[in-house]
C-alpha cells in the first residue's frame, strides 16, 4: 500500500537546504500541506533571510503541491508560535513535524566558548522543545501527531570537536523517550533520526567520492515512513546512502553485590560480570530499571 498524507499538515524546520529540503519535497509530492520553515542563515546559525525558504515552496508549488513559507528561527519560541498559527490558521491542524533546523560551532572542548556551547543547544535542544511544545496541544486534541527529533551519530557515538552538538543532539534521545511515554494515549508518534548526509554542514568533511552516495534525498524516504500513519514510535532510525539501520539502547542483567563486596573495589572485581552483554535488555521505562534492581537485590537476599 503506498504511504499518502492526503489532508495532513506538516510542518519542517531548517526545509530551505539540505535534509530539511528533501523533507518538505518529499512530504508535498504525496500530498501534504507543508510549512517550509527556514531562518535562511549561515551553518554557524548567523545572518538570515526568507529566501531559501521561499525556493522551496515554489519547487513544491511548481509541482502542484501546496506550501508556505516561514521564516521563524526556532530558536524564538514566539516565532515559533506563530508560525504554528499560520499553519492553523491556514489549513486547520499540524499534523506532523520534521525538527530538523539546524547550525554547528565546532571546536575541541578545550577551546569551545560557552557562548558557542549554548547557542548550539538553543537551536537544536530548544528549537526542537519550542516547535514540539507548540504542535503538542494541537496534537494530543487532534489525536493524531507524527514528531520526528534530528539527532546524530556524533551525539549518540561521539566525534572529535563536537561537544556542543553532541550533547544536544544526545538530548534528542531523551526528549522522545518521554514525549513517546506521554503521547502515546492521543496517538502521537515520536521517533528521532540519526542521518549521515552531503549537505553543506558536511561538505568539508568527506571526499568528493563518498559524498556523491550521500545524497541527501536517500535519508527522506526513512523519515516520511517514520512520519506516516503506520510508522512505529520511539525509534532511532539511523539513515545515509540507501542504508537504514535502528539503533537500541541496552541495559546487562547486571549483579547484586552483597554488603561486603559493595566496594570500590567489590565493584572493580565484578565488572566484567556488571557488564556482560548475555541477558541484555531494551528497557521501556525508568521504573522498569529500578523494579529489575530491587527484585534481584530481593532475590538475592531471600526477601519476598
Ligand atoms: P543544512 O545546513 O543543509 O540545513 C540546515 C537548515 O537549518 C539550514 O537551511 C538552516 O538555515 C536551517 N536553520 C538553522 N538554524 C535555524 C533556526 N534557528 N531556525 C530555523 N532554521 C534554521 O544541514 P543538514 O545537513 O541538512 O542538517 C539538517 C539536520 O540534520 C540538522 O539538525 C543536522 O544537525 C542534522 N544532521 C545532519 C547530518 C549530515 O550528515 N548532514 C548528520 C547528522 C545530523
Amino acid at each position: 500500500m503506498s504511504i499518502r498524507f492526503d489532508d495532513r499538515v506538516a510542518i519542517v524546520t531548517g526545509a530551505g537546504n539540505g535534509l530539511g529540503r528533501e523533507h518538505a519535497l518529499g512530504l508535498a509530492a504525496r500530498g501534504a500541506k507543508v510549512v517550509v520553515n527556514d531562518f535562511g542563515g549561515a551553518r554557524d546559525g548567523t545572518g538570515g533571510s526568507s529566501e531559501a525558504a521561499e525556493k522551496v515552496v515554489a519547487q513544491i508549488k511548481a509541482a502542484g503541491g501546496e506550501a508556505i513559507a516561514d521564516g521563524a528561527d526556532v530558536a524564538n519560541a514566539e516565532q515559533v508560535k506563530a508560525m504554528v498559527d499560520r499553519a492553523k490558521g491556514q489549513w486547520g491542524r499540524v499534523d506532523i513535524l520534521i525538527n530538523n533546523a539546524g547550525i554547528l560551532r565546532d571546536k575541541t572542548f578545550a577551546k569551545l566558548d560557552i557562548a558557542d556551547f549554548w547557542k548550539v543547544v538553543d537551536v537544536h535542544l530548544m528549537g526542537t522543545v519550542n516547535c514540539t511544545k507548540a504542535v503538542w496541544d494541537t496534537m494530543r486534541e487532534q489525536n493524531y501527531g507524527r514528531i520526528v527529533l534530528t539527532s546524530s551519530s556524533s551525539g549518540i557515538y561521539g566525534n572529535f570537536g563536537q561537544a556542543n552538538y553532541a550533547a544536544a543532539k544526545a538530548a534528542m534521545v531523551g526528549l522522545m523517550n518521554v514525549l513517546h511515554i506521554e503521547g502515546q494515549k492521543n496517538n502521537i508518534h515520536v521517533n528521532t533520526l540519526a542521518p549521515a548526509a552531503a549537505t553543506r554542514m558536511t561538505e568539508e568533511l568527506m571526499p568528493p567520492e563518498v559524498l556523491k552516495l550521500l545524497e541527501p534525498g536517500k535519508i527522506s524516504p526513512g523519515v516520511l515512513f517514520l512520519v506516516s500513519e503506520n510508522g512505529p514510535s520511539r525509534v532511532i532510525l539511523g539513515a545515509g546512502a540507501g542504508v537504514y539501520a535502528q539503533t537500541h539502547i541496552y541495559e546487562t542483567e547486571g549483579a547484586y553485590l552483597p554488603p561486603a563486596e559493595n566496594t570500590p573495589e567489590g565493584v572493580a572485581a565484578q565488572f566484567a560480570r556488571i557488564s556482560d552483554p548475555a541477558g541484555q535488555r531494551e528497557l521501556q521505562g525508568a521504573f522498569e530499571q529500578t523494579g529489575h534492581f530491587v527484585s534481584k537485590a530481593a532475590a538475592a537476599q531471600g526477601i519476598k
